[in-house]
């Protein structure tokens, strides 16, 4: 048997963690088995679903590297198959037509809520007569078509996570409302529970992973599988993806789209990564991988039950990791995005040698993107304001003829192009003017890097010498010096 799953997102919102790691868990499910994974759009609700979400999702997944084999299919283009299976559902008396009204239904539930019960549906429509149906259909009542759940049935499945799991029938809610707006002979709108199943039969899905959140509905599923007469397929229900605070993550945990992450300067391979860590562990507790390695290690044995807390600074330390690898000719193309937005001014063609050597610079030092705009903020004018301690520290005695010193130097400098060049320059101008290196050093910074602390000095000064800026940062640190 070919292993097939599927992702079967609902376009009512941006591609979220969530669903993404679920993409995630499918993905490598089947890449592991070198199965089929299939990507269904779960558009039936019509008032809540989008076309910009369902291209959120589908570029969302590709910016992840989430490839997908067969699909998207769309919900919406397939209403007839669901409705061929809600008619054989009636013909064989396993669903039926119920008229209840919302306010009888609201009442139903009040009554229920007086007695301390649970909300459910009483059944009471199950065995109407033709007399009650047609007075009914004359009335033009709109009608439901539920499915019967038995109170007494115990469903059962296996749970690739979760081992054997068991359900009451008595605990689903009563009879289930598989389509809306049925009237006469016509069917109506199919609701989820039954969409679903349908297209994993017609699919031929042979796991369906998803989130834990999914439990009830796959005991609902497990009995539409039987009344259909097809295999009910394996499960696996991941666990949640919570935040510090042990709670579901959500939007005020300050994601909520997968571009979100992105416009926050993670890369994809570094959250397929930790997506893949969250709820899943691999044998040999590498912590660093590409999906495809995941994929070759992946099973559910080693996904837990227990929820999967979002951690930041693992998030932030594999990012880290993946910029830090990404060679300057690659990094520049990510970081000039950043460094257009904060307003630098740069030819990003004609600056193209220049603003490489910036990315190797910084490079090892970024943990998100957008880091490059202050660690790059050093290179893109002219002069710079002074911090404190920088202004500190260019009013120390002795800075300012050392300053001088250096500015001449590097006027009569017939080259300085290299590191060896500004180490010799540097040296002159210790013995020269008779002071120690130290003193040299930090002045320097003070003066090129307007702050005490920042990126390496003599890398960042051949940098600014290749603009031109060196002279003018170094007099306006002799001017300070000296006022
Ligand atoms: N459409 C459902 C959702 O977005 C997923 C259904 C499923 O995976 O079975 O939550």
């Amino acid at each position: 048997m070919s292993v097939r799953v599927r992702l079967a997102p609902s376009p009512t919102g941006n591609l979220h963690i969530g669903t993404a790691r679920t993409a995630v868990f499918n993905w490598l499910f089947a890449r592991h088995h070198g199965g089929q994974f299939i990507l269904r759009v779960e558009d039936t609700d019509l008032e809540r679903s989008r076309p910009e979400f369902t291209e959120n999702i589908l570029a969302g997944l590709t910016w992840l590297g989430l490839n997908w084999d067969e699909g998207p299919f769309y919900q919406s283009k397939r209403l007839d198959l669901y409705r061929d299976a809600i008619r054989t559902l009636l013909d064989k008396g396993l669903a039926y037509r119920a008229y209840d009204t919302p306010a009888e239904l609201d009442a139903m539930r009040e009554a229920q809520k007086a007695k301390s019960q649970a909300p459910r549906y009483n059944n009471q429509h199950r065995h109407l007569t033709p007399d009650q149906q047609a007075n009914y259909e004359a009335e033009g009542r709109p009608a439901v078509v539920r499915f019967k759940i038995e109170d007494g049935r115990t469903i059962r499945w296996k749970d690739l996570v979760r081992d054997t799991m068991t359900w009451q029938g008595s605990d689903l809610g009563g009879d289930m409302v598989i389509a809306r707006a049925a009237s006469g002979d016509s069917i109506g709108q199919p609701l989820y529970n039954l969409a679903v199943v349908v297209d994993d039969i017609d699919m031929k899905i042979t796991h369906i992973i998803r989130g834990e959140d999914h439990i009830a509905n796959t005991a609902k599923q497990v009995l539409l599988y039987e009344a259909l007469d097809a295999a009910v397929p394996e499960f696996a229900h991941t666990p949640l993806i919570l935040n510090q605070a042990g709670a579901k993550l959500s939007k005020r945990d300050g994601v909520t789209s997968i571009f979100d992450f992105k416009q926050m300067g993670f890369t994809a391979e570094a959250l397929d990564n930790y997506m893949t860590l969250l709820g899943w562990s691999p044998p040999d507790a590498e912590e660093r991988f590409t999906l495809a390695a995941a994929a070759k290690k992946f099973s559910f044995d080693r996904v837990n039950k227990a929820g999967a807390k979002f951690d930041w600074d693992k998030l932030d330390w594999l990012n880290s990791q993946y910029l830090h690898e990404i060679p300057p000719t690659e990094l520049i193309e990510k970081i000039t995005p950043y460094w257009q937005e904060a307003g630098y001014k740069f030819d990003p063609v004609a600056d193209r040698d220049w603003l490489e050597a910036i990315a190797a610079l910084i490079g090892p030092s970024l943990t998100r993107l957008p880091d490059a705009v202050e660690l790059g903020h050093f290179y893109f004018s002219e002069t710079l304001p002074f911090s404190e301690a920088a202004e500190k520290q260019l009013q120390q005695p002795d800075v300012a003829p050392v300053l001088q010193a250096v500015l001449e130097a590097l006027k009569d400098a017939p080259a300085f192009e290299t590191i060896a060049e500004a180490k010799t320059l540097i040296d002159q101008v210790t013995q020269a003017q008779g002071v120690k290196k130290g003193l040299i050093m930090r002045s320097l910074r003070a003066a090129l890097m307007a702050d005490m602390q920042g990126p390496d000095l003599i890398d960042s000064w051949l940098i600014l010498h290749q603009r031109g800026f060196d002279q003018p940062r170094l007099q306006a640190a002799i001017a300070l010096a000296t006022a």
